[in-house]
């Protein structure tokens, strides 16, 4: 993919990208980066973020069409690399938080991926 990275120096997420602030990887490459949740609401509970700057879901631009496109199409992998049951008994759940409203907390794009046995932490619904 074209290399658009551009980092905030402010923002926690981009600091993560610049391993400034440590995290828990489980998926890289140099268009995306996924790491474990710090406050987990379900037994697996990963983030995976785009390693480019972009404050929220409301702020994608249609320049920002295939990181998203590449974001949606890796995280059933990395869920089963992650330990996500396989098949229909198994499965994932994915939140994106925009906004107040929203219940954003970290202004950078993140995918929330929920998976393992229920019952889960009602936290990312409030
Ligand atoms: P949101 O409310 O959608 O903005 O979610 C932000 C998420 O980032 C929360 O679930 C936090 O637990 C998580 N989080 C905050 N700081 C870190 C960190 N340093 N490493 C991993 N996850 C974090
Ligand atoms: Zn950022």
């Amino acid at each position: 993919m074209e290399n658009l990275v551009k980092l905030d120096p402010d923002c926690l997420f981009c600091k993560i990208i610049e391993g400034k602030i440590p995290s828990k990887k489980v998926y890289e490459d140099e268009d995306v980066l996924a790491f474990y949740d710090i406050n987990p609401s379900a037994p697996i509970h990963f983030l995976i973020i785009p390693k480019t700057h972009i404050s929220k879901l409301a702020d994608a631009t249609m320049e920002n069409q295939q990181i998203l496109g590449k974001m949606m199409l890796l995280i059933p992998k990395i869920a089963l690399d992650a330990g996500a049951r396989p098949g229909q008994s198994g499965g994932f759940k994915v939140i994106v938080n925009n906004g107040a409203d929203g219940g954003q907390e970290v202004y950078h794009l993140h995918i929330h991926v929920l998976a393992g046995p229920r019952p889960w932490k009602q936290e990312l619904l409030g």
